[in-house]
């Protein structure tokens, strides 16, 4: 094997478990790769044996050591966005509201953006087709990608699909049928959407808008699997779930889970804060990937969206989007909705902005840069990134970035577990150290030491007993 060409994306990406299953590897050289779910509910590529890459996969894929990143490729897309701001990429102008017309909001995860510019874009004419997740079952798959055209309700489409979704079968169906065709994407399919375009013709003609979410990280089948269970919907059972329901009267970030069974029934809506699994913190069921990830708002997306995460719309519960425009084409897209009053949104500056996705940029930043310390301190191969390896000062940061990646691959193994005894409460129990450790780095300092005390006193279990009780007696008044 020759050391400087083949099997280049095989020995890195793939070796060290940061593919995030897109799929472009297996479109342009199918010969090579083939896309599979891992044992764990995750689709990753696989590497065929005998069929030496021929350089094309690592220039498409969003991890590897010698694409192009999210910045230059920005900077080539959009050359009149000028605003840029640390974390948020390039772009016209930022703003958080919601559809005002039709029941988009209502249908929507946040305020209904989404499915709103795809209508759009269909009815003006300017795209034939567009490609948006689905959340009916197909082929063992919860949700997938689909095409719709002018004239289907794309309000079929689902809400946020916190669930493995892969390119490879619809950049296969947009290579053999005609069409300008619009996209939604998470920032890494976008990316990768971008490299492919740059490498193929036919899909830069034909892709002529991507739609970015904002992603903090995607989760493995696992994770539906796991807040359905505990509404009594074993996985086996396990026909569809809405992770987005909007809960009446609750605040605009707690959000309602559904789980629907193969029977035809469905649970009762719960909050997914009361799930195991449901804390976005813990990051459980995380793909690998996500933690060498630094693009938390599709920079190469021609507009994104996301949730308007800001102390003024947190009374919501309705949902607040938060749009991100690149693009001068969907800048007067925009500028004309809120003319005709289709769209109520206001103007957010750069720093509201970031405020809105404090944690997932913190998580792709800081984090990151310490998680790269930490793979090359193991000698460990990593995707090169736009941050430079650091150690945070403060330990307890550094506590909670290593336990965030304890969990993490801990849910995986030991979810993996539960399913194959058959029991939750398996998970549940392996699981619960951890996840108080976690919950304790966010007790305040005092509580912190009184436990360490409390607990070298053999007092601390004893304590726990006299707090429950004062509030069961509490609650009974
Ligand atoms: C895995 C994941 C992680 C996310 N993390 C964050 C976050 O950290 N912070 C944040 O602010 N927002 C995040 N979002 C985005 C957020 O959940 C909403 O999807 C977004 O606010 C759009 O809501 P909307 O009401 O404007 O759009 P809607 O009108 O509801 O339209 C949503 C559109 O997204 C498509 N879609 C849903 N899931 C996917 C997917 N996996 N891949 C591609 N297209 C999809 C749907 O088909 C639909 O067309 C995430 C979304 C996903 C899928
Ligand atoms: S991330 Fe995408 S391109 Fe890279 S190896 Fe995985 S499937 Fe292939
Ligand atoms: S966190 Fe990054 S790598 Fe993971 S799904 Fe989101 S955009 Fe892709």
């Amino acid at each position: 094997m020759n050391p400087d060409t083949p099997h280049k994306l095989t020995d890195t990406v793939i070796k060290h478990d940061f593919c995030i299953g897109c799929g472009a590897c297996t479109y342009v050289q199918p010969e090579a790769f083939k896309l599979t779910k891992d044992s764990f509910g995750m689709f990753k590529a696989l590497p065929l044996e005998d069929h030496p890459e021929d350089g094309k996969p690592e220039q498409v894929c969003p991890f590897s050591e010698t694409s192009i990143n999210e910045q230059t490729l920005a900077e080539d897309l959009f050359p009149e966005a000028h605003i840029q701001f640390n974390g948020l990429g390039r772009y016209i102008r930022a703003c958080a509201g919601y559809v005002a017309e039709g029941s988009y909001r209502s249908k929507g995860s946040s305020g209904g953006m989404g499915k709103w510019l795809l209508n759009r874009l269909l009815e003006e004419g300017h795209a034939d087709t567009a490609i948006q997740v689905r959340s009916h079952p197909k082929d063992h798959r919860l949700f997938y990608y689909d095409c719709f055209k002018k004239g289907d309700s794309v309000l079929d489409g689902s809400t946020s699909a916190y669930y493995p979704v892969t390119l490879a079968d619809i950049l296969t169906h947009v290579r053999d049928t005609p069409g300008r065709y619009v996209i939604t994407a998470l920032p890494c399919f976008s990316k990768a959407l971008r490299l492919l375009c740059r490498q193929d013709p036919i899909l830069n003609e034909r892709i002529r808008y991507v739609i970015g979410m904002v992603c903090g990280h995607l989760k493995s089948e696992a994770f539906a699997e796991c807040l359905a269970w505990q509404r009594d919907v074993p996985p086996s059972e396990l026909a569809g779930i809405e992770f987005r329901e909007h809960i009446p009267g609750a605040k605009a970030n707690d959000k309602g889970v559904i789980a629907y069974k193969k029977d035809g029934t469905c649970t009762d809506v719960i909050s997914s804060r009361q799930l195991i699994g449901g804390n976005w913190g813990h990051g459980m069921f995380k793909y690998p990937a996500c933690d060498a990830c630094d693009d938390t708002v599709a920079e190469t997306a021609d507009i994104t969206i996301g949730d308007a995460w800001l102390p003024r719309f947190m009374n919501q519960p309705e949902g607040t989007s938060l749009v991100i425009v690149r693009s001068v084409f969907f800048d007067n897209l925009i500028s004309e909705g809120i003319k005709n009053q289709q769209l109520t949104l206001e103007p957010l500056k750069q720093a509201e902005v970031a405020a809105s996705q404090d944690a997932g940029i913190r998580h792709k930043n800081e984090g990151l840069a310490y998680r790269m310390h930490l793979w090359q301190e193991k000698g460990m191969w990593h995707p090169p990134k736009r941050v430079h390896p650091h150690v945070p000062s403060s330990r307890r940061k550094r506590h909670l970035f290593k336990l965030r990646q304890e969990i993490t691959e801990a849910s995986h193994r030991l979810f993996s577990e539960a399913k194959a005894k058959g029991d939750f409460n398996y998970f549940r129990k392996e699981m619960s150290d951890r996840l108080e450790a976690y919950q304790n780095l966010y007790l305040p300092l005092w509580m912190r030491i009184a436990k360490r005390i409390l607990m070298q006193l053999g007092l601390f279990n004893l304590a726990v007993r006299i707090k429950d009780a004062i509030a069961k007696k509490k609650s009974r008044r």
